[in-house]
């Protein structure tokens, strides 16, 4: 257990198995979205306290694996593109306050079928939002990544405005920059119940039982133990993710400028690529498609048919990068049926907010996601559209 920096709240720690502390608020799950959501909530001075069952940057959960695609001309629906602007400026904002790049624009390529609904999505985004993008031809992307291999019937949505991020290094930023607003944050403390009445809650782990005003739901995976989804009030389901990277002969050839961040939409299937950055290696990994587990017994051991499916993209469409990959690591989607977020007040409970559900495509939104969460807890509301991620649609 970590005890980063106290601001407020009363501390009865060593040696005794029951401290009660009070926070204003308490933010159960310590991934991309929890971190951020402390972030924002200690920015606004509020005494904050987030909880992690295993160590920041653990590669257990969701939020883990070298790099996360960031783009804007959004497949899943336009609705997500002002959301994307503000992330892009908070994302931005934290290259400035750490001095460190975190966006990495290698670019972003949708490719597929001029009639698939996803190439078609990415296109009706940028054109809705007056994005910037190009419209490629098979040919086009051949002549302009030649490592790829489209089919011929092809074509390319193309950004500039795009690329990746490193997971793990943004977590470990954010929570950083947390930590310097005021917010403390203990590792290696599960919360094992929490309970919530009007203005005021508990949150119990081994070593104490906190009081607070607020708390933030922000489980990941583990969400699906939470009451509200057992009841089937929030559905979802954890699918089993592999990721893959291989080290191809001249691997220059796949660093920024050589491919960009991209995804192929072939026949039901979608494939993803990103990069090599300095490690010197080519991500590749099919998006979805994976067995339905539950995070705490998820087979975390790499198979040769997790393997297969993935060089037999490579085969046909990458064919200089297929091999045998030289690393590989498991990660879990935790989906919606309709694959859009879940951001919205607990029904039972006022002061208590629920954000999961992020279906594959949550890590660019992690800090927007923090100040929607502060703003609900603040304001009672906010200003960004959030419609989309709420709770009732599953009732209706
Ligand atoms: C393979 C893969 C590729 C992806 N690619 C992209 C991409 O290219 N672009 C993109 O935007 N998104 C992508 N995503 C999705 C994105 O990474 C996730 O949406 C995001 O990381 C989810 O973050 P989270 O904080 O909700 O979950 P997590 O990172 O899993 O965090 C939840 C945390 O809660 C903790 N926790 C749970 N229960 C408790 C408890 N009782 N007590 C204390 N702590 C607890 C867990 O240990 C965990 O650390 C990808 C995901 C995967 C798996």
């Amino acid at each position: 257990m970590h005890w980063r920096s106290e601001r407020g709240g009363a501390a009865r720690i060593e040696g005794e198995s029951l401290v009660t502390m009070s926070y204003d608020v308490i933010v159960i799950g310590l991934g991309v979205m929890g971190v951020s959501a402390c972030r924002a909530l200690a920015k606004r001075e509020l005494r904050v306290l987030g909880l992690e069952q295993f160590e920041l940057c653990h590669d257990r959960g969701s939020s883990h694996g070298r790099s996360r695609v960031i783009r804007k001309a959004y497949f899943e629906d336009p609705r997500y593109v002002p959301l994307l602007h503000a992330t892009y400026d908070l994302w931005r904002e934290l290259e400035t306050a750490s001095a460190e790049t975190i966006i990495h624009y290698a670019g972003c390529l949708n490719l597929g079928p001029a009639y698939h609904e996803c190439v078609q999505g990415a296109r009706q985004s940028a054109e809705e939002h007056g994005l910037s993008y190009e419209a490629l031809s098979a040919a086009d992307v051949r002549a302009r990544w030649p490592v790829l291999a489209p089919n011929e019937s092809d074509i390319g949505i193309y950004e500039t405005d795009a690329g990746f991020v490193v997971p793990e290094r943004c977590v470990r930023l954010l929570a950083d920059d947390a930590i310097r607003a005021g917010a403390t944050m203990h590792e290696r403390e599960p919360v094992r119940g929490w309970t919530a009445a009007n203005a005021s809650a508990t949150v119990t782990t081994d070593a104490a039982t906190y009081e607070c005003k607020h708390v933030v739901i922000t489980r990941g995976a583990w969400l699906s133990d939470e009451a509200i989804a057992r009841q089937g009030k929030i559905p979802l389901t954890v699918e089993r993710q592999v990721q893959l990277w291989f080290r191809p002969p001249r691997i220059e050839r796949f660093g920024i400028g050589g491919v960009p961040s991209f995804v192929h939409f072939v026949g039901d299937r979608a494939y993803y690529g990103i990069p090599a950055s300095s490690e010197g290696l080519f991500k590749t990994a099919r998006h979805h498609g994976g067995e339905a587990t539950h995070p705490d017994r998820i087979r975390r051991v790499v198979t040769d048919a997790d393997v297969a499916d993935v060089r037999d993209f490579l085969k046909k469409h990458i064919p200089d990068a297929d091999g045998e990959p030289v690393a590989s690591e498991v990660c879990m989607y935790t989906n919606t049926p309709d694959d859009h977020f879940v951001i919205d007040r607990h029904p039972a409970h006022e002061n208590v907010v629920i954000a999961g559900g992020f279906s594959g495509h949550g890590f660019k939104f992690g800090p927007v996601v923090g100040e929607i969460v502060a703003d609900l807890i603040t304001n009672n509301r906010t200003n960004h559209a959030i419609e989309l991620f709420s709770l009732g649609r599953f009732a209706r």
